[in-house]
């Protein structure tokens, strides 16, 4: 089950490009709740209060990649937007991880650490969600982000570092919230994958992307190319059409 989950993922991996997902099996220390369920699967429990009414987000990462604190309060003030968590939102800096040196990563290898390193699940009315900061690149060098299971994303710390904070670049703080809201935004079941659209607003060759350009889930957002135009320091937003489907899936 779970080689056929995996294998499952890398092909959707090219498919979806930062966005995938799998089968879903094995809670990996929940209790009913299970964190191996396809990207976006469980959207619901995550925009509404009617079975969860905390979030909890635990973020691990490699030495010298740790994320801002200003990013994770970004992200936190983003999900306190768009989430029905009258409980609140937490977010914990865990686990410091010394390089696995493993570069470039898989999204197996993200998981393998995750699995090593992760300490928060769901519990009760608390859902949780963990990310991982690794060092390095992803398998394609481009990407800064990617979501892999319902709860699951990571972010490549040290591609982040690369293109940001330098002159001529946008601050680290800008890529950083970027890429961590975009892949919640996965998790969230955008676009059209666990929060149906309401609109066709879907990027065909894009898949679960949205086909607005200034939008948080245009797929180049998560790319170093897209980052350089975000000089102005500007993060991208959620447009009214991504907003709607939140919406329509129990989400503010
Ligand atoms: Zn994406
Ligand atoms: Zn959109």
């Amino acid at each position: 089950m779970k080689l056929h989950s995996l294998a499952f993922l890398f092909v959707s991996l090219f498919i979806f490009s930062c966005s995938s997902s799998s089968g879903s099996n094995d809670g990996g220390g929940g209790t009913t709740f299970s964190h191996t369920q396809g990207v976006g699967d469980t959207a619901n429990g995550f925009l509404s209060a009617s079975e969860y009414t905390s979030l909890t987000i635990e973020v691990d990462y490699v030495a010298g990649f740790q994320p801002s604190q200003a990013a994770l309060n970004n992200l936190k003030s983003f999900l306190e937007s768009r989430l029905h968590k009258p409980g609140g939102i937490t977010i914990t800096v865990d686990d410091e991880i010394s390089s696995p040196g493993q570069s470039p990563y898989t999204a197996q290898e993200a998981f393998d650490l995750e699995q090593e390193h992760r300490d928060i699940y769901t519990e009760g009315n608390t859902l949780a969600a963990y990310f991982i900061i690794l060092d390095g690149e992803f398998e394609n060098e481009n990407v800064l982000g990617f979501a892999y299971f319902n709860t699951s994303m990571a972010l490549m710390g040290e591609r982040i570092e690369s293109i940001s904070g330098g002159f001529g670049q946008p601050s680290k703080t800008t890529v950083e919230t970027a890429v961590l809201n975009h892949e919640f935004g996965h998790i969230l079941g955008l676009v059209d994958n666990g929060t149906p659209a309401v609109e066709d607003h879907v990027d065909e060759a894009n898949g679960a992307h949205c086909d607005v350009e200034s939008c948080l889930m245009y797929f180049a957002v998560r790319t170093s190319d897209f980052m350089s135009n975000l000089m102005g320091g500007e993060i991208p937003e959620l447009d009214a059409q991504c907003i709607q489907d939140l919406q329509a899936n129990g989400g503010k």
